[in-house]
């Protein structure tokens, strides 16, 4: 079986990654397995953040790495906070505060222009010096909603409205998130390349 390392330290990613590759041949790590320090995000795009966290990871394995990175943009607020999702309301950042300042700044915006998306981007390099890295991505349309509902998820799921779903994303079960959410969107992506 190969190896192959997660770069990410977040568990509610850790689990989605881990069971949307669960099928595939691959013998799967987190890079915490490892002693991988989270490496500075510094890029200004999923893409650019995605490929830093990918190399670092590779690099000091020694194995093949996945990376992702994601975010949520709000239309009202220009696109933001984007890729600047996790750190929304830095410097001391948690889920807890970056939806507090979610709701006060769309607390004046009517709910139909409360439109929002879920990003990700997800990254395959075969070695840290991989030229050429398998780039896959997805979004998922919702609505940014006022008050928290559900337990389930982690982020900003518990204010993310599913029109077609009619709950928050917080209120899905694991699996019909990740059918339809921006992550299962483009690892599903990755997983077929991977297999061809
Ligand atoms: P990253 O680790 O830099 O990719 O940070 C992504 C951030 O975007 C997370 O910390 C969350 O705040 C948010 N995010 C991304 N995907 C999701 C999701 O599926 N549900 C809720 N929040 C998400």
């Amino acid at each position: 079986m190969r190896k192959l390392v997660i770069a990410s330290g977040n568990q509610g990613k850790l689990r989605e990654l881990s069971a949307l590759l669960q099928p595939l041949d691959y013998d799967v790590h987190t890079q915490a397995e490892f002693n991988v320090p989270d490496v500075p995000e510094t890029g200004t795009t999923f893409v650019e953040n995605a490929i830093i966290k990918a190399r670092h990871a590779a690099e000091l394995t020694g194995l093949p790495a996945i990376a992702d990175d994601s975010g949520i943009e709000v239309d009202a607020l220009d696109g933001a906070p984007g890729v600047y999702s996790a750190r929304f309301s830095a410097p001391d950042a948690t889920d807890e505060k970056n939806n507090a300042l979610l709701v006060e700044k769309l607390r004046d915006v009517p709910e139909d222009q409360r439109t929002a998306r879920y990003r990700a981007v997800i990254v395959y390099m075969k070695h840290a010096k991989d030229p050429s890295p398998i780039i896959c991505e997805g979004s998922w349309e919702g609505r940014i909603v006022l008050e928290p509902h559900g337990e389930g998820g982690f982020g900003y799921d518990p204010y993310f409205f599913v029109p077609t779903h009619g709950c928050t994303s917080a209120e899905l079960s694991a699996e019909v998130k990740n059918s339809l959410s921006h992550r299962g969107q483009a690892l599903r992506e990755l997983v077929s390349k991977l297999t061809k």
